[in-house]
């Protein structure tokens, strides 16, 4: 709560959601932890401390690459490595202190926590909007205490802004997802009136792509299986659907919706292998598969003949999580009514459960945890 200065009253500790027994058996639970200060953040990129701002956040969502940092199955250092406690990196909420060099926030701006952490600023990918892709950009949620902890530091030069018309729910997962998929299509290249088809369409990701591709003139199909992602796909934009679950040929069916001619870009949100193998054979000539899902390691993405390649023209094109650019360009389309993230609310008691909800499988669209129920 704010006081009558504007001030806010900062706690000595606040509660998180922390990782025990990181691995395949991890499991999360909500303790007190202390409050960090501008200060105790250390970094060899910024100056710790003075040039950072502590965001309080009210909600944070909950994605697949949290649990893959607790169960530490990707071939990168584990959490614990880095002293960090508490994964995420889809929080939304408001500044509440800054660092004693910050100026260009002040206290009680909304702020969010997206993937990417921080860069150097000083090198061609960063000046090209594509810090993410920097030498020396971190990660939060792995590197530093992600947004699974209500009070959080961020760098003040790559905090992102929220805009008004954007509420902490919808904003949380617009931090990723959205981001991401903005980020893919922008590489894409596609046209408003060109075909864009999305595997996954009714997954966490997909379900915002579908409607960021609408929004942008293109012609959306979606693939995914079962009646009631079926019904969210077409009712998000989708112009036709393919259910997997009843249509035996899936890319002979895409390339028959598309013209007989197949997609100007196949987007991969589904993170298996089959989905990533269908793709080139939904496309027309010098259409874009765009990898975005991940699959487990191992899988092959160019596994056709290379003819198919050849005589296709065909690109593939992978993007990582979105720049600071992408994630402002995704928040202006939700402030405009057109990305609406499908979420359900856990209260921050429940964040355990929302885990493992979302590690069971069982998840259309996205879990938000309200930090303040
Ligand atoms: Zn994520
Ligand atoms: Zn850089």
């Amino acid at each position: 709560m704010a006081n009558s200065n504007g001030d806010f009253e900062i706690p000595k500790t606040c509660k998180a959601g922390v990782v025990m027994n990181e691995g395949p058996d991890f499991k999360v639970v909500v303790e007190d932890v202390p409050v960090p200060e501008p200060g105790d953040r250390f970094s060899l990129l910024t100056p710790p401390g003075p040039n950072d701002v502590l965001i309080k956040l009210n909600a944070t969502g909950i994605c697949y690459s949290d649990i893959h940092y607790m169960l530490n199955d990707l071939p990168i250092p584990k959490m614990s490595a880095f002293g960090v406690r508490s994964p995420g990196h889809e929080g939304a909420g408001v500044i509440v202190k800054l660092g004693s060099n910050v100026k260009n926030w002040k206290v009680g701006d909304r702020a969010g926590i997206k993937p990417a952490y921080d860069a150097c600023f000083n090198c061609e990918l960063c000046w090209s909007a594509k810090e993410t892709y920097c030498d020396e950009s971190t990660q939060i949620g792995l590197q530093f205490p992600g947004s699974y902890q209500q009070y959080v530091l961020s760098p003040a030069r790559y905090t992102q802004s929220i805009p008004d018309g954007v509420d902490d729910f919808t904003a949380g997962p617009i931090m990723c997802s959205g981001s991401t998929i903005y980020c893919s299509l922008k590489e894409s290249g596609l046209k408003p009136g060109d075909w864009a088809v999305f595997p996954g369409a009714g997954g966490g990701v997909g379900h915002m792509g579908v409607q960021l591709a609408k929004a942008m003139g293109m012609r959306v199909v979606g693939v995914d299986g079962g009646f009631e992602k079926k019904a969210l796909c077409m009712k998000l934009g989708c112009e036709a659907f393919v259910d997997f679950t009843k249509v035996e040929d899936v890319a002979a069916e895409v390339v028959k919706i598309c013209d007989g001619k197949g997609a100007h870009g196949v987007f991969v949100t589904a993170t298996n292998a089959s989905a990533y193998a269908a793709a080139p054979m939904m496309t027309r000539i010098s259409g874009k598969v765009m990898c975005v899902g991940l699959p487990p390691t191992g899988t092959a993405i160019a596994g056709a003949d290379p003819l198919l390649f050849v005589g296709k023209n065909l690109h593939v094109i992978g993007t990582k999580v979105g720049s600071l650019l992408d994630t402002q360009k995704a928040l202006e389309f939700a402030a405009r009514g057109l990305l609406k993230p499908i979420y359900e609310v856990y209260p921050l008691a429940k964040m355990p459960e929302a885990v493992a909800k979302l590690q069971s499988g069982q998840v259309a669209g996205r879990l938000v945890v309200d930090f303040n129920s």
